[in-house]
């Protein structure tokens, strides 16, 4: 199978591309991402047989199915990388925490958030390419805190790709920022920007579009990559585990074949929500598909009236950092899943050139025959993260906004994106708010190592270490001086 741009101006036939190319080169026609046009589909005996199966094995007879022009030895290989997860057999548990009631742990992986889900296997395939082609990349990337510590984890020493990861100075918890600052392998480039993430992003993208800094990058030998979920390679493995999710819940007997469960997904990028539309489309019995949104609520406004505002909204800080986010780049493969190419480029331009742009209602209800979505303030966050801590369950900030979209009646699947060890001062304040703030770095180490001793909640040696390690990475730029920075470290 094939991908084609979310955009066209209908005047020629659109250009397909593979898989391979598609993972090396992200950036697709008229400016637009990569997307399947048609989703294979698969019956329920697939999913009934999927429930007895590992994950991995799962994972490779769903990927079979797209008939990709990756090898199955190759993918075979690039999902290797969860056996380093915390249980090599079952790297994403699915655990009941109440009736009608599971989460879907994705954050068991070496940098604790669920992006290691897709950039783990993502990160040895793309090196993979590259080498088959005799090519080597610079990779950049964005992140509001966990796609950059899961991107140089991925590739760090990889031969033949070299990162580069923006950050928003001040706007990732200190643990996110000691994961990246700390990275020490000599292919890797941490920098900091002077702005929030939609500015870190707008740097990315403008890199990505600058035929100047390509040529730059040409003349040392390498060509330019993404690893952010504009890269279609990461939103392949982001559609595996719902899919296996729903496949469990049937072998477990929760599930019978009429019934379906809704699925809840605290968004950013809507990365991780999209994977849950192209694993309903692809047959997985998905009823609603439930986005939570923090303060920085433009999904919300979204998919309750059709409009998409960026007019007058400015990001709040939260304690969910990575849904930071007003930018939401994978609402692009929806728009262009239901409304077809000529319409996402219509809106898309509309987006860029009047800020905003609004859906007609039949849109709207087509939208909404899938997806509902709501918001959940810090305090409503932090009630949830002290109410759930009395029953003994820990979950991490973005998690915990899931629960106020929680119908009992429903069995529902929440998607947890971090271990909540990457947040300590949110979860303190929620959890034991009359404690003294840990503001310093020893503070929030102690801090993280007895609410783990409380919670009989393994703190992974991989994060109380960071306290220890030397920081190496400390650069903070203005965004126009990224370029000319990177291209200096290259050298
Ligand atoms: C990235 C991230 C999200 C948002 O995921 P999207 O796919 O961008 O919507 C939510 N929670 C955590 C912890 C994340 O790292």
């Amino acid at each position: 199978m094939r991908l084609i741009s979310t955009r066209t101006d209908g005047k020629l036939k659109p250009k397909k591309s593979e898989l391979s190319e598609a993972i090396l080169n992200p950036s697709a026609e008229f400016g637009g991402l990569y997307a399947p046009k048609k989703l294979p589909k698969l019956e329920y005996e697939f999913f009934q047989k999927g429930g007895y199966m590992s994950y991995a094995k799962f994972a490779i007879k769903l990927i079979k199915e797209f008939k990709f022009d990756v090898s199955k030895e190759l993918f075979k290989t690039a999902l290797k990388r969860y056996e380093s997860f915390d249980d090599a057999n079952e790297p994403v548990p699915l655990v009941k925490i109440a009736k009608n009631l599971y989460v879907n742990e994705l954050y068991h992986g070496p940098t604790r958030a669920f992006k290691d889900m897709a950039l783990q296997p993502f990160g040895a395939l793309l090196a993979e390419l590259a080498k088959e082609r005799g090519e080597r990349y610079l990779v950049a990337c964005a992140t509001s805190g966990d796609t950059g510590p899961a991107t140089l984890e991925t590739f760090a020493n990889a031969s033949n790709v070299n990162v580069v990861c923006l950050y928003p100075d001040g706007g990732t918890s200190a643990v996110q920022r000691l994961q990246m600052a700390t990275a020490s392998a000599l292919n890797l480039k941490v920098i900091a920007i002077n702005g929030n993430f939609d500015d870190a992003q707008r740097v990315l993208k403008e890199l990505l579009a600058s035929d100047e800094f390509k040529s730059e990058l040409e003349r040392n030998g390498l060509k330019l990559s993404a690893a952010n979920s504009v890269n279609f390679g990461r939103i392949l493995f982001q559609i595996i585990y719902h899919a296996y999710a729903y496949a469990r819940l049937i072998h477990s007997g929760e599930l019978s074949r009429d019934e379906s469960f809704d699925v809840i997904v605290p968004s950013g990028n809507f990365g991780n929500a999209l994977g849950a539309y192209y694993a309903k489309k692809m047959g997985a019995k998905i009823g609603v598909i439930k986005i939570v949104s923090n303060e920085n609520n433009i999904l919300t406004e979204f998919f309750t009236t059709g409009r998409y505002d960026l007019r007058g909204k400015s990001l709040i800080k939260t304690i969910s950092p990575a849904m930071d986010i007003l930018i939401s780049s994978n609402v692009e493969r929806l728009l262009f899943d239901k409304f077809g190419a000529i319409r996402t480029k219509e809106l898309m331009d509309k987006l860029k050139s009047d800020k905003f742009y609004e859906l007609t209602k039949a849109e709207l209800a087509a939208l909404n025959e899938d997806f509902e979505a709501d918001f959940c303030t810090d305090s409503e966050c932090k009630k949830q993260i002290a109410k759930w801590a009395k029953k003994g369950v820990l979950l991490d900030p973005h998690t915990a906004t899931c629960l106020k979209m929680r119908d009992k009646e429903r069995l529902s699947v929440i998607t947890s994106t971090a271990d909540w060890v990457k947040f300590t001062p949110s979860m303190v304040s929620a959890i034991k708010p009359d404690a003294p703030e840990c503001a310093k770095p020893e503070e929030e180490l102690s801090a993280m190592l007895s609410l783990g001793a409380e919670y009989k909640a393994k703190v992974p040696v991989q994060i109380s270490k960071l306290f220890k390690q030397e920081v190496l990475h400390s650069e903070i730029l203005d965004p126009d001086k990224v370029a000319s920075a990177v291209l200096g470290w290259l050298k």
